[in-house]
Parts: C-alpha cells; sequence; structure tokens
C-alpha cells in the first residue's frame, strides 16, 4: 500500500492484519457449512431453504474476497493453508451431521449470531482508526444481520 493510505491508519496494522485473517476463516467455513448443507438438506420446505443457503454461501465467499483484498492492500498475506482455518477462526464449523431442516437452520443461525459478534468487535477496532476497513466490515456486518433474520424467518415458518 501507499505512504498516504498507510498514514491514515492509526492502529497496529500487524494485529489488524491478524484480526481480518481470523475472519477471513470464519468465512471459509461459513461458506462450506452452507454450500454443503445446501446440498444435503431434508425436510418441509427444502427448496426455499437450499436457495437461502446458497445465497448466503456466495454472500460469505464475497466476505472472503473483500478481506483477502484488504489484507494484501495492509502489505500482509490472506491465508493460504485450508488446514489453518479451522485453527484462527473466531466461531467454530458447525457440522451440519443432521440434515434436517429444522438443525441445519439452527446451526445457520449460531453462525450468523457469532459472525456478527465479530464484525461488531472488528468496528469497534477499527473505529476513528481505518476508516477504510470500517466502511467495509460495517458492509458485511449489514450482510451478516440479514443473514441471521432471513434464516430465522425460515424456521419461523416451519413452525
Ligand atoms: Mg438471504
Ligand atoms: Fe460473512
Ligand atoms: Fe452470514
Amino acid at each position: 500500500m501507499g505512504k498516504s493510505g498507510k498514514d491514515i491508519i492509526d492502529l497496529d496494522v500487524k494485529e489488524l492484519i491478524n484480526l481480518l485473517n481470523k475472519a477471513l476463516a470464519d468465512e471459509w467455513l461459513a461458506y462450506y457449512q452452507y454450500w454443503v448443507s445446501a446440498k444435503i438438506i431434508k425436510g418441509p420446505m427444502r427448496p426455499a431453504a437450499v436457495a437461502e443457503l446458497t445465497e448466503h454461501a456466495n454472500d460469505e465467499l464475497k466476505h472472503a474476497d473483500m478481506l483477502a483484498e484488504r489484507i494484501i492492500q495492509l502489505g500482509g498475506e490472506p491465508i493460504t493453508d485450508p488446514g489453518d482455518f479451522g485453527k484462527v477462526a473466531n466461531c467454530s464449523y458447525l457440522n451440519p451431521t443432521d440434515s434436517n431442516i429444522k438443525s441445519i437452520l439452527k446451526q445457520g443461525i449460531d453462525g450468523e449470531r457469532c459472525a456478527i459478534g465479530v464484525y461488531h468487535h472488528l468496528l469497534e477496532v477499527t473505529k476513528d482508526k481505518d476508516v477504510v476497513t470500517y466502511h467495509m466490515v460495517l458492509s458485511i456486518l449489514e450482510d451478516e444481520i440479514e443473514h441471521e433474520a432471513d434464516f430465522e424467518a425460515l424456521l419461523e415458518d416451519l413452525k
């Protein structure tokens, strides 16, 4: 990144890169969780749930892309070994061993709640310190809030 781009950041950049890499691991795990859940899910309202899971998986992949681009811009390196995802992630991978729609949706809600906490924390860290990362994190947080609401609405419709 250029000199002025760095000068406007009032944070320990290494520590920030570390936090962004942890979020990157979360996004890849969430992406896979939703992608594979969409394949195996069973039960009533399956098509609606598959559509929502697929949409969210694509959003998580987009978030991973945004995080990786910002990490590189800051002079860091995005995690290169997928084997490290589970070690550095903030949110644990919720293995969909029960393919019933209710169980899949509950895991999705838990995942989104964890993501909301992670990005809310990142907003606090970057507020008035790194306006570009702050803006990116805010945009991701808005998506995670929508994801949580979408999964909750689907679960409610099943009752
Ligand atoms: Mg949605
Ligand atoms: Fe995400
Ligand atoms: Fe999400």
